[in-house]
């Protein structure tokens, strides 16, 4: 084995992204997602890899022009104690500090997070609140060249998103929540740690005399993809949180869901804990 031809590891996104058109290898970025698949053999050890963890501009949380701006090799670990992070958008302090153990949040990056598209992915969900903007970079004819694309429009299926070949994802970046507004997120399955979500729900609002004026909610391991809930939103906007608004968002949230059944929960069963995780939520926002 050639180890050097097999393994790269630049140090700059620009290099990085030539690398990748070049060699046509795997990246590689905590690999707690990759390296059980390739240990369990349940796909083929790539020919090439190129290890994203060397890369200073891939990590860091800056803000800029107002937003929040995270490098996508910032481990979960990282992002959960961030000090800004925990400032402007504590939900995804939350979530990033409730993914698996600490050992696995310590390799983790939000960037493998959200590249491995699971339904299940904790940090989409806060994102998805934030309407967050993922930035993608690849080599172009003239060198590095880069687009943005909402976090809605990433996803694309389980373990698919909008990633072309030889793309990376570079940064993620929202502003942060109006002062005033709340937002909460949660996530259910039958032990506190070490567990992939049976169901997760964010919810964020702005209320202005007790009125829904703005409102986000997302949903995860309920659809092929993190999910926004334009339906649930739809309930709440311009009502009051009253028991009718509640029971009519409940609603709408379960019938917008798509779960499957598996071996972690029924497609009936989460259907119910979204909606009881949502009620819970939205009555807590009525209630503050
Ligand atoms: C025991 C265990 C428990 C877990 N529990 C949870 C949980 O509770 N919640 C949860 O959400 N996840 C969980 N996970 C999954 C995993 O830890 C996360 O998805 C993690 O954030 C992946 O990040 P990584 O850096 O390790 O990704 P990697 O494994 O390095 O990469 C994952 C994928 O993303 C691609 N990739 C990585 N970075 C980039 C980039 N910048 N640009 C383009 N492509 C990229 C890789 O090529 C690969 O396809 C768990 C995993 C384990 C092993």
């Amino acid at each position: 084995m050639q180890a050097c031809d097999r393994y790269q590891a630049p140090t700059t996104i620009e290099d990085l992204v030539r690398a990748a058109a070049e060699k046509k290898a795997t990246l590689l970025a905590g690999g707690t997602d990759l390296l059980p698949r390739w240990s369990k053999g349940m796909v083929a050890g790539p020919e090439r890899v190129i290890d994203l963890k060397r890369i200073e501009q891939l990590k860091g949380v800056s803000r800029v022009n107002g937003e929040v701006v995270i490098g996508a090799c910032m481990t979960l670990s990282d992002i959960a104690d961030d000090s800004v992070i925990c400032e402007t958008a504590p939900v995804l302090a939350e979530a990033a500090g409730r993914v698996a153990c600490p050992q696995v949040r310590n390799r983790a990056t939000i960037g493998g997070n959200l590249c491995n598209a699971s339904p299940a992915a904790d940090t989409a969900i806060p994102l998805i609140l934030l309407d967050a903007v993922l930035e993608l970079a690849a080599s172009g004819p003239g060198g590095l060249t880069t687009r943005e694309l909402p976090i809605t429009e990433f996803f694309r299926g389980p373990g698919a998103t909008a990633l072309r070949p030889g793309e990376i994802l570079t940064r993620v970046r929202f502003r942060p929540l109006p002062a005033g507004a709340c937002a909460a997120w949660d996530k259910f399955g039958t032990r506190p740690s070490m567990e992939i979500a049976v169901a997760s729900v964010g919810l964020a609002l702005e209320l202005e005399n007790e009125t829904v004026t703005w409102a986000r909610v997302g949903y995860g391991s309920v659809a092929p993809t993190p999910l926004r809930g334009r339906a649930a939103e739809a309930a709440l906007m311009n009502n009051i949180l009253s028991t009718e608004v509640i029971a009519r968002c409940q609603i709408a949230a379960r019938k917008e869901i798509s779960p499957i059944s598996d071996v972690r929960a029924g497609e009936a069963y989460r259907r119910e804990i979204v909606g009881v995780m949502l009620r819970r939520m939205l009555e807590h926002a009525a209630s503050a």
